[in-house]
């Protein structure tokens, strides 16, 4: 591990402040903020983050669970993912965030991880984990040998020549069923951001991966008002029952009117390098009849654009039956 500076500012300025304080704080950075440490000081130990500043900020609060004046919740940036998932509000208002928590990593990891950590981890391509290997994403214009090697988790959605990862979080693929939106103090005051505009696809720049600029602090993470009626689900699929990322999800918020679908909010997660929310499914699925016939034309309308890699050829059709029996278990009577 590289040796490393090491700060604890007391309120959200300070934190702005040293969290700027290099002119390339976002993506390969010389500082970075420390939450839970549950991804960042493992990626300092295997030396693929060394950031020349830590910026510790547990002595910020932001570890509460609000209402709002809208009906919506506000999320600190640092409530452990534990005391989200099993919030009372958020277990009967967004089941499908509670599920997605409590799916991922293990229970002494979710002690840890934070709301604002768990938004922003980074992928488990192998090779952005190895610096053995090169990693666009790692460091830019190095190669992407996940393209022609170990590809099967990887994405099939909004994928570019330089870079196939997927975001690994369940929590962030509930988030953009739930539209979400990410709160942030930077420099120039307090912004707010939809989740849906949030993550940034790899492009010819995979090591930018979200919006964020130097010093930008998310403060909360804020979700609307639940809709009247709506069930959701999480549904996750992986290669062993627990303490496994997702080779794939979904994420489905419905409301119905009468016997027909009514709201539909639909994401999947392990298919697209953001976590991806399907509007084309949800376009098909809107003011219909719940029937497996539909949920397969969903599936179809969303995978549509699928470019599978040489060892996932398999999720276009898994995504479809996933999707299905996600829809099921929210619209049964
Ligand atoms: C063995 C293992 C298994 C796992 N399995 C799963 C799984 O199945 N599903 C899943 O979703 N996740 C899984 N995870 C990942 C885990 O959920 C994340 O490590 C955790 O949520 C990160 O939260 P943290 O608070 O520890 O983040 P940290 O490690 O502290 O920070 C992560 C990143 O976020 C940045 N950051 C943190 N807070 C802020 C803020 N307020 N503003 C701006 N930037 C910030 C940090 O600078 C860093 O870049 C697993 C992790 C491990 C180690
Ligand atoms: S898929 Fe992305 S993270 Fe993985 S090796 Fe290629 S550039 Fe790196």
């Amino acid at each position: 591990m590289h040796a490393f500076a090491y700060t604890q500012p007391a309120d959200i300025d300070a934190a702005v402040r040293a969290g700027a304080a290099s002119p390339t704080a976002q993506q390969g950075a010389s500082v970075r903020f420390l939450a839970g440490g549950t991804t960042l000081v493992d990626l300092m130990k295997l030396d693929v983050e060394t950031p020349a500043t830590v910026v510790d900020i547990n002595r910020l609060g932001l570890d509460a669970i609000d209402d709002d004046d809208e009906g919506g919740l506000k999320i600190g940036a640092l409530v452990r993912n534990s005391d989200l998932a099993r919030d009372p509000r958020v277990l009967r208002d967004h089941a499908v965030l509670s599920q997605a928590l409590l799916s991922g990593a293990s229970g002494q990891l979710r002690n840890m991880a934070t709301t604002a950590g768990n938004l922003l981890q980074r992928t488990r391509c192998m090779y952005f984990r190895d610096v053995a290997h090169p990693c666009n994403k790692r460091t830019p214009g190095s190669g992407c040998p996940a393209i022609q090697g170990a590809n099967r988790m990887l994405a099939v959605l909004g994928t570019s020549e330089h870079c196939v990862a997927t975001n690994p979080s369940d929590m962030n693929i509930a988030l953009a069923a739930l539209e979400a939106t990410v709160h942030i103090h930077g420099t120039n005051g307090a912004r707010s951001v939809a989740i849906a505009d949030f993550f940034l696809p790899p492009g010819d720049t995979p090591h930018v991966e979200h919006v964020l600029a130097p010093g930008d602090l998310v403060t909360h993470v804020r979700l609307p008002a639940p809709v009247p009626g709506a069930r959701s689900h999480y549904l996750k699929l992986r290669d062993r029952a627990s303490y496994e990322f997702a080779l794939m999800s979904a994420a489905v918020v419905v409301a119905m009117d009468g016997d027909r679908i009514g709201h539909v909010r639909v994401a999947m997660g392990g298919l697209g390098t953001v976590p991806w929310r399907m509007r084309e499914a949800e376009a098909l699925l809107a003011g219909q009849a719940p029937s497996p016939a539909l949920f397969a034309r969903a599936g179809d309308a969303a995978l549509a654009d699928a470019r599978p890699l040489s060892h996932n050829g398999f999720k276009p059709e898994l995504a479809g039956r996933c999707l299905a029996a996600a829809l099921a278990e929210v619209t049964r009577p």
